[in-house]
């Protein structure tokens, strides 16, 4: 059978559809990476917004009009939400709720789920596997769920409560992944911060990172999404290990106490100031880039004007701006004084381009500097050469036309340029050993 899976939304989801691809490979089936070519279709849906419902439908309408005999299977947050909505679309042939996804490929299959004692495959045959994606880092789902009741998340409600993978089991599949050729892993969940609560560890993200640097190999470690609290001092001194990525994205969603107060989120103006101080005294060059939810209800431009404030002050590398939309289930609902189209369009507006100046000056710092690139894949070629694209540690994209391919190698890159979209030209500078 020819497989064709697609996934939207977070960095959770890019992790659970790379382990269905290789489930369904490991059962023997063909993963296609053209959606005409498919039999079946596995969705990886989200529902974060109102806007990523949307673009899930769209997702599912085109994929059917790919390839109108074949069958799909829709799984992830919107699906959970909204099972007979889903089911209603066009070629949708079955809905599988978050808490039976680990086990999609075999109910679709019928076969047992395959042991996937190794990750065997080269690393250009990996990206293949799921489609579009591209990528030499693996995301490596170590949590799931949350215990907190923020007032507009409807994941809370799509994923469950709060729980911890073990360690070991991390540990050991990051080393099959370094041992198959990836370089960099990134840690993800839903709720990263509160890892380990329910294994009982305390400090439990300090404790799975540790063991991580200390027990493997692997080049780069980098977090995604977290939560802007619970980062101890002995977590923050980890970075002192060069191998953890200066990366962090901390959602803040306002910069208003007021308005944080009915997003029941559990920070304040004060708080974040001073985790981002202690992050930025102990790693300057620190990347914070966070969320932003503009028109929560009740936002007045009072409310607004002083998120705005602390969010210039704060002087993020990137701002992920969303616009408040209903979710239902969740209590943001049911507050009074909801927020204007318009209103939170022309927020929503003001931000991107606080987020664009904000993104080229953090770029502009290293303009000059020596850094690190992991080479992620080639765009295009010239007479020069080939068009390298990959990141820094910091998350800076770069550039770099070398007569090579570079991809999955780390390389010292001299960063000699900066265009406005605040895009790096590399020149390279030497290899700085990684195997
Ligand atoms: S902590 Fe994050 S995942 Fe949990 S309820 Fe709040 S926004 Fe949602």
């Amino acid at each position: 059978m020819k497989v064709h899976l697609s996934t939207l939304g977070c960095r959770l989801n890019q992790s659970e559809i790379d382990s269905l691809a290789r489930q369904f490979a490991a059962q023997g089936h063909e993963i296609a990476d053209r959606a005409e070519a498919a039999d079946l279709f596995v969705v990886n849906t989200c529902a974060v917004t109102r806007e990523a419902t949307r673009s899930s439908r769209q997702l599912i309408y085109r994929l059917h009009r790919a390839s109108p005999d074949a069958r799909i299977a829709v799984t992830g947050c919107y699906a959970h939400l909204a099972p007979r909505e889903v089911a209603a679309l066009p070629g949708v042939a079955h809905v599988v709720d978050n808490p039976a996804k680990d086990s999609l490929v075999s109910l679709l299959t019928g076969a047992p789920l395959a042991q996937i004692e190794t990750y065997d495959r080269e690393p250009i045959a990996r990206e293949a596997l799921v489609g579009a994606v591209s990528h030499t880092r693996a995301f490596v789902k170590v949590q799931d769920g949350c215990d907190r009741h923020c007032s507009f998340c409807v994941t809370r409600l799509a994923r469950g409560q709060g729980r911890s993978r073990p360690v070991a089991e991390v540990i050991r599949e990051i080393r099959q992944l370094h041992a198959a050729g990836y370089r960099e892993m990134v840690l993800t969940g839903v709720h990263l911060g509160s890892y380990g609560d329910d294994l009982g560890l305390i400090d439990g993200l300090y404790q799975l990172v540790r063991a991580i640097l200390e027990q493997t190999q692997i080049p780069r470690l980098r977090l995604s999404s977290l939560e802007p609290w619970g980062l101890s001092p002995e977590l923050i001194a980890l970075w002192d290990d060069p191998r953890l990525c200066r990366h962090l994205h901390l959602p803040l969603q306002s910069g208003c106490d007021a308005t944080l107060k009915r997003m029941i989120r559990r920070t304040s103006q004060a708080e974040f100031r001073t985790l981002v101080d202690t992050i930025r005294k102990r790693v300057p060059d620190m990347a914070i880039a966070t969320d932003v939810i503009v028109g929560f209800p009740g936002e007045t431009d009072e409310e607004y004007a002083i998120s705005r404030a602390f969010i210039q002050e704060m002087d993020f590398a990137a701002l992920h701006v969303f616009r408040y939309s209903k979710r239902p289930g969740t209590a943001a609902v049911r507050l009074p004084d909801h927020v204007a189209e318009e209103t939170k369009k022309a927020r929503s507006e003001e931000l991107q381009a606080i987020s664009q100046a904000g993104k080229l000056r953090y770029a502009k710092r290293f303009v000059g500097q020596t850094l690190p690139v992991l080479w992620e894949a080639v765009s295009g070629s010239t007479e020069a050469g080939f068009v390298n694209s990959g990141y820094t540690s910091n998350y800076l994209r770069v550039r770099a036309v070398v007569p090579e391919v570079l991809t999955n190698q780390i390389t010292d890159t001299q960063l000699v340029g900066c265009d406005d979209q605040a895009v790096m030209q590399g020149v390279l500078s030497g290899r700085n050993g990684v195997s």
